[in-house]
């Protein structure tokens, strides 16, 4: 009989949490779900509640813990209710609870994605925004708690897949795997791709998160679309494998099939192949290291008929050339670049700017993170402090600009 897991899912309500209670629910003979946390749409979250029989949900404030009782049926034992971001960091690291599914957005989810690490726990790695801004911090509370980390952005699960198959290799890596020359990481090119350049400044929200081939929360689908989303798993990349970015490629691959791929130093690509479907790389991590179903279909490769790559365009996705200028200039420039982007993409979504204004927005606060004082950003507080401090700035400049 395999070991209950009992899992804590942070952002049980975004597109990453409902896979993964999806999966979960497929084998009740060895996984279990502990807590459930949503931000907004508590409905969703006691529908779930009622379904999936959680010992804990945690809600942001008073307002949404009133909501969930008052919405809670009569006769039905109510999870016990937690409440604000301390909450989330501490039910990551209840002793109940063996792993955490880090799907919260942005970097919100750090605190909750460290805290699980730093409590030694199996944390399965959606919130590719808590490497971004805290790579360093997060590599080293996972290697000095002994935490199990599985990358679940498909990208790097693909990866994960494809390197040498070491005893350690849930623990974080201080150099790169041996015999591996390159990362190549694929990327749709998102809908934008062959959009003519001078239609970009007109697209709308909608437009934008209209992925060709995936389903996903808008967030993630405008930096899609941008390919900041690329830029950032580049950042993600380069701390999961501890490999320098220069050995880090980006390789446009429009059909999102080949989630990516490991160049050795003998000329062989190991590639890991499948369905655009985040329950596979989410039941890769919830079965580790044994296989377990997801509920993914076959993929029919003589019916895909080819498969294309392509070199991407730096001129038509500037974000992905600011990300990667932001890897080299370090950490202080990730943090930026990460939370300027969610002012952005939030502004965008919310029409108080237009598609183009991001990366202008970006490269603004970059340019003024450049030209400060160098902190130092050896705690999570001060990566927290910086990340507010470039929110006021990017939010000022989108005022600004409307
Ligand atoms: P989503 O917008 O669909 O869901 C986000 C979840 O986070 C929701 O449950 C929401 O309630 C919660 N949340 C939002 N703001 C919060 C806050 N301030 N505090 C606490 N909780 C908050 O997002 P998603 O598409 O599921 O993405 C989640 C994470 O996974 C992101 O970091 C994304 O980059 C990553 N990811 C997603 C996919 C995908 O296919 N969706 C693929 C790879 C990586
Ligand atoms: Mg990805």
């Amino acid at each position: 009989m395999p070991v209950v897991q009992r899992v804590c899912v942070l952002g049980s309500t975004g597109s990453i949490g409902v896979n993964t209670l999806d999966v979960i629910a497929r084998h009740p003979d060895r996984l279990s779900v502990y807590a459930l946390s949503a931000h907004s749409r508590i409905n969703e979250l006691a529908a779930q509640a009622l379904q999936h029989a959680p010992r804990v949900v945690i809600v942001p404030d008073a307002h949404a813990r009133q909501r969930f009782i008052d919405i809670w049926p009569a006769g039905r034992t109510c999870p016990e209710i937690r409440v604000g971001a301390q909450a989330l960091a501490d039910t990551a690291a209840d002793t109940e609870v063996t792993t955490v599914m880090a799907a919260i957005v942005g970097a919100a989810g750090l605190p909750g994605a460290l805290a699980a690490a730093r409590a030694g726990k199996r944390v399965l790695l959606a919130n590719k925004e808590a490497l971004v801004a805290a790579g360093s911090l997060f590599m080293q509370a996972v290697r000095t708690a002994g935490a199990e980390l599985l990358p679940i952005d498909s990208e790097h699960n693909a990866i994960f897949q494809c390197l040498p198959q070491t005893a350690d290799r849930v623990r974080a890596p201080f150099r790169p795997a041996e015999g591996v020359r390159r990362l190549l990481l694929t990327a749709s090119g998102g809908p934008f791709r062959c959009t003519a350049i001078e239609q970009l400044e007109h697209v709308t929200p909608e437009q934008a998160c209209a992925h060709p081939n995936w389903r996903m929360g808008r967030k993630i689908s405008v930096d899609s679309a941008t390919m900041l989303n690329k830029g950032l798993e580049v950042i993600e990349a380069h701390w999961l494998f501890a490999m320098p970015m220069d050995r880090i490629q980006v390789v446009v691959h429009p059909q999102s099939v080949v989630h990516s791929m490991v160049e050795y130093i003998d000329g062989s690509i190991l590639a890991q192949l499948g369905q655009p479907d985040m329950r596979t790389p989410i039941a890769f991590g919830l079965g580790f290291p044994e296989r377990i179903e997801s509920g993914v279909g076959l993929l029919e490769l003589a019916r895909l008929g080819h498969l294309d790559f392509e070199t991407p365009d730096l001129i038509r996705f500037p974000c992905l050339r600011l990300s990667l200028a932001a890897l080299r200039q370090g950490q202080e420039a990730c943090i930026t670049l990460n939370a300027a982007n969610e002012i952005a993409v939030d502004g965008f979504l919310r029409g108080q700017i237009r598609y183009t204004q991001i990366p202008a927005i970006i490269e603004y606060c970059l340019d003024a993170a450049a030209g400060s004082r160098q902190k130092a950003l050896g705690s999570l507080d001060d990566v927290l402090h910086l990340d507010a401090h470039t929110r006021r700035l990017a939010t000022d400049f989108c005022r600004a600009s409307c």
